[in-house]
This record gives C-alpha cells, sequence and structure tokens, in this order.
C-alpha cells in the first residue's frame, strides 16, 4: 500500500476547520501539518485538494443490505452495489443490521450475514443484531453477540407477532445491554394503533399508498418513544432511537436529554426533505415508492427535525437503506397498501443531501455536518477515534469534496441497483470527488475504482456511558 499526501485541502473536523496537509501512511493517517515542512516525506501519490474540503469518510450506522422482507422479496441491494453506492457517496462505513429468524440463534444470524458482506463489501462495515422475538435465549445470545463485537441491539414497539417484543421484554433487553455495555436501538411507533387503523382502512376500501401514512400517526410515534425512555430510565440504561419522523418523538428526546438521561436519536434526510405530499403524487400509485416506516409527515415536522439536528436533540444522520424496485417490488400493493413492501433507498445520497439542505442553506455548519455524519456515530457505536475523525492514527477514511460541483440525482446514473430515486432530478451539492478507505483510493472523479471485497467487518467493544 502506497503512501498519500492530500495537499492544500480545507481539513475538517467535528470541532475544526483548518488549511494544512494531510499525509498518509500504512493505510492510516500518519502526519498533519502546513507546508513546507521539513517533517512531511514525500509520497507515492499526491492529490491537490486546492479549493476543496477533506471530511472524513461517512459513517451511516443504520442500513439494510441484502435483507429478507417476506417470500422471495428482499432489498435489491447486496453487500457490493450497496456498499459501492455508499462509498460513491462518501460513506466509507456502515453499520448494517443482522438479524435471525423465529427459533434461529443470534450467531446464526451473525454468521448468515458475516456470508452476505465477505467477498462482496467494498467498505467498512459492523453489525447490529435484531431481536425479532424474546426467548430465554435473548440475554445469553446478546452476551455472545457482544464477544463477537456486535455491541448494539435493536427492539421494535411495533409490527405485532411478527418484530414487536412487549415492554417487559423490552426492559429486560435494556437491563442487559447496562450490563454489557451495549447500546439498544429502538424502532419506537405504536404497533397495535398501527394495525387496528389499518384494519379499519382495508375494510373501508381505502388501499392507495396514502394510507400508509394516514394509519401510521405521529402521535403514535411519541407515544412509543416515551415508553421506551421510560423503560430505558428504569433499567438506567442509554437508549438510541431510530429513524425519528415527528415533532412528538423530539419532544420526547428532547425532555429525556434535559433530565440528562442518556437518549439519543437519529432522523434520516428522507424525513427533513420529503413530506407526506410524495404520497399523492402522480400517476396513480407513484406514491409507492415513498412508503417506508415511519412514513414521511406533514411538512411542519420538517421544521422541528432541523431545529433538532441544530440544538443537538439529534445526535445522527442514518439513511434506513432499504431500497425495493418500483418495478415488480412495490407493484405487489397496487390492491392493497399493506403489501407494499417498506423502504428506500438513501445510502448514497445521505452526504450531499444533509450537506445540500443543512450546510449550502446555513442550517449547520460543516463541523456539524462532519458530527452528524462521521463523529456522532463513531462515539455512540464504539468506533472512535479509529473512524470519524481526522486525527494522525486514525484509518485514512476521507472523503473530499468540492464545494463548487453541483450534481443532479438521478436512477439514470446512480450506483444503487434500485430502479428508481427518491429525489429524482435533484441538484446537489457534497458528492465526492475522492474517497479513501484506509488509505486505498476507492472513488476517483466521482467513479468507484476500488475492489469488491476490501471492505472489513468492525468488531466493535462495548461503549461506557
Ligand atoms: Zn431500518
Amino acid at each position: 500500500m502506497g503512501s498519500v499526501l492530500i495537499k492544500h485541502g480545507t481539513l475538517v473536523t467535528a470541532t475544526d476547520t483548518f488549511a494544512a496537509d494531510l499525509f498518509i501512511d500504512a493505510g492510516r493517517i500518519a502526519w498533519i501539518g502546513m507546508r513546507p515542512d521539513a517533517n512531511c516525506p514525500e509520497a507515492d501519490t499526491v492529490i491537490d485538494a486546492t479549493g476543496k474540503y477533506v471530511l472524513p469518510g461517512g459513517i451511516d450506522v443504520h442500513t439494510h443490505l441484502d435483507m429478507p422482507l417476506r417470500g422471495d422479496l428482499r432489498s435489491v441491494d447486496d453487500f457490493e452495489t450497496g456498499t459501492i453506492a455508499a462509498a460513491c457517496g462518501g460513506t466509507t462505513t456502515i453499520i448494517d443490521y443482522a438479524a435471525h429468524s423465529h427459533g434461529e440463534s443470534m450467531e446464526q444470524g451473525f454468521e448468515t450475514w458475516r456470508q452476505k458482506a465477505e467477498g462482496k463489501a467494498v467498505i467498512d462495515y459492523g453489525f447490529h443484531m435484531t431481536l425479532s422475538e424474546f426467548t430465554d435465549q435473548t440475554l445469553h445470545g446478546m452476551e455472545r453477540m457482544v464477544e463477537q463485537g456486535v455491541s448494539s441491539f435493536k427492539v421494535f414497539t411495533a409490527y405485532p407477532g411478527r418484530m414487536m417484543i412487549d415492554d417487559a421484554a423490552i426492559l429486560k433487553v435494556l437491563k442487559q445491554a447496562k450490563k454489557l455495555g451495549a447500546l439498544v436501538c429502538v424502532h419506537a411507533e405504536n404497533g397495535h394503533i398501527i394495525d387496528v387503523l389499518v384494519e379499519e382502512a382495508l375494510h373501508a376500501g381505502q388501499i392507495a399508498p396514502q394510507y400508509h401514512a394516514l394509519t401510521r400517526p405521529s402521535i403514535g410515534e411519541g407515544e412509543a418513544t416515551h415508553r421506551v425512555i421510560t423503560l430505558a430510565e428504569i433499567a438506567g440504561a442509554p437508549l438510541y432511537v431510530v429513524h425519528i419522523s415527528c415533532c412528538e418523538a423530539i419532544q420526547e428526546i428532547a425532555a429525556a436529554k434535559q433530565r440528562g438521561l442518556p437518549v439519543y436519536g437519529e432522523t434520516c434526510p428522507q424525513y427533513l426533505l420529503l413530506s407526506v405530499d410524495c404520497y399523492y403524487l402522480p400517476p396513480e400509485f407513484e406514491g409507492a415508492k415513498y412508503v417506508m416506516s415511519p412514513p414521511l409527515r406533514e411538512r411542519p415536522h420538517q421544521e422541528c427535525l432541523w431545529q433538532a439536528i441544530q440544538t443537538g436533540v439529534v445526535d445522527t444522520i442514518g439513511t434506513d437503506h432499504c431500497p425495493f424496485h418500483f418495478r415488480g417490488q412495490k407493484e405487489l400493493g397496487r390492491q392493497d397498501f399493506t403489501k407494499i413492501p417498506n423502504g428506500g433507498p438513501g445510502i448514497e445520497t445521505r452526504m450531499s443531501l444533509l450537506y445540500t439542505g443543512g450546510v449550502e442553506t446555513g442550517r449547520i455548519t460543516l463541523n456539524r455536518f462532519v458530527d452528524l455524519t462521521a463523529t456522532g456515530p463513531a462515539k455512540l457505536f464504539g468506533l472512535y477515534p479509529q473512524k470519524g475523525t481526522i486525527v494522525p492514527g486514525s484509518d485514512a477514511d476521507l472523503a473530499i469534496i468540492d464545494p463548487s460541483i453541483a450534481t443532479i440525482i438521478s436512477a439514470m446514473t446512480h450506483n444503487s441497483h434500485v430502479d428508481y430515486s427518491l429525489y429524482e432530478g435533484m441538484r446537489v451539492k457534497g458528492m465526492p470527488e475522492y474517497v479513501f478507505l484506509r488509505g486505498e483510493l476507492i472513488v476517483r472523479e466521482g467513479k468507484f475504482v476500488g475492489k469488491s471485497g476490501s471492505g472489513r467487518f468492525l468488531k466493535r467493544p462495548p461503549v461506557s456511558r
């Protein structure tokens, strides 16, 4: 592996912005300083970053690659196409949600996900373990997972009979997580409310995509968020609330933080930039592209989320990347919105959408951008300072962006395998020109130039909080 000098760039971390040259050796950041400096060695490769930002490679802690849903349905990006898309968007690490089937051990689920990723992933990856049921094996399974470097778990208050576990089980999981130094992630929507509203809607012949949103009210998300925060407080455990979509949930997170509880929030670009209006887009059934859970909300929720980002109530930006083709997959729900596979693409556009919607508009600083997309996730999920920042000794995972260059998002040109984009035709800045993974150039002039299988599994240790 050759050495690299990135010169004349503007380096950006979660706290600082400064002009400096950066020297990479043996896959790590070896030296940061100003030229001319006698200490700076000669490099095999030199990149001129004049007028460009050098950022820590992004960390997306919410992805679902190669994820089975039901029957033959699975998300259409595997660990190769999904991580190539991620890399081209400036993301160099993902944490994907591994899962075990009912009746299967967590070890088996973990092994299945390792096999999906090995030899395919082009960026580094870790796993959370999804707890889709609670059995007498669960607490022991969590212990075994932490030993394997899977130090975070996901629970659901939605999908009764499939993914939901009850409050008693969630409390036990939280207590165990506290003991193990693990972090519990929660999908917080009230599944019982949703089931009743869905049944009523179908009974009334309301089958179109917009009923997906109308049967998942935001107050149900707020209620579930409040309830799980209460359970976490009783357990004395930290809690990470995934894909927050609404004001009600934000208020609960804000109140918990105010009281000093270790409660963390994640939102995603789609909740910041898209609204419930998307479900009514012509032609008929176009709205199916936007069917995801939680659903897109009315516009005022977007302002709430942006404010929460500005005030630190939201800690990270993930994607919930879980793409299904419109043709042949989303279309399964033409006669019944509950048959539309839930999820959308996002892994490739996370950084550029937040840059464009946040930094370009002046809503957030470039430092806050780095914190939300890299440093914050690295700290919460046991990857810091190996990942998520620019300091000597860290992995040389870097994204170089030219703030003067704009790109048009389109399914015709994106790297994800999925056949549509949620942002077709949108003009964005912040797509990277160069991306490095542990010192190897994997994206050059916006094109993937890395190798399949060069991503490594990241064992994530417990984090003391
Ligand atoms: Zn998800």
